[in-house]
């Protein structure tokens, strides 16, 4: 893909949204959102929209907007949409935003992390990252190797969800 999209979800895809941000995907999202809103924002910001409401893009809007209809309740299948029809990100870009404010981190000085993380976070990582938006520092431990295991089974799930899932309801972190 030649640009990472600027996309915006609708209050019904928080779990999509965080999940397409630990790829690397700006996904702006707010639970509370309304449709006139979440339309204004698109257009401002040149977002297309993630949404499950085909009743939103059948409406006049006026100007050009993209939708993305997110055919399917289950989140594998809805991950795995969008990836299809977008691409994914480019891999450095994976886990470089705040998965709760979609903020690209910035780097965070080591010394200065040595008052906010626990001893042993200090000790074993090198580097470390921050958000901008809500200040929370992030670096790459097993915390994350967990997000990225999750997300690989997800994006390899089939079409039912059923193979790997084996019938059981998964929640995500
Ligand atoms: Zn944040």
């Amino acid at each position: 893909m030649e640009r990472t999209h600027r996309l915006i979800a609708d209050a019904m895809l928080g779990k999509l949204a965080k999940w397409l941000r630990v790829l690397g995907f700006d996904v702006a999202y707010d639970r509370s959102i309304e449709n006139q809103v979440l339309v204004r924002s698109a257009k401002i910001e040149g977002r297309d929209i993630l949404t499950r409401d085909r009743r939103l893009v059948q409406r006049r809007w006026g100007g050009s907007i993209r939708f993305i209809v997110i055919e399917d309740d289950h989140l594998p299948n809805q991950l795995q949409q969008v990836v299809r029809e977008l691409g994914r990100p480019p891999r450095k870009q994976v886990l470089s935003r705040c998965l709760r404010c979609n903020e690209p981190l910035t780097s965070f000085r080591r010394k200065e992390a040595a008052a906010q993380v626990s001893p042993y976070v200090h000790r074993t990582q090198k580097r470390f990252f921050q958000c901008p938006s809500c200040r929370r520092i992030y670096w790459r431990g097993t915390h994350q190797k967990r997000i990225l295991n999750c997300v690989k089974t997800l994006l390899a799930q089939d079409r039912s969800g059923q193979r790997e899932t084996k019938r059981e309801t998964r929640r995500s972190p």
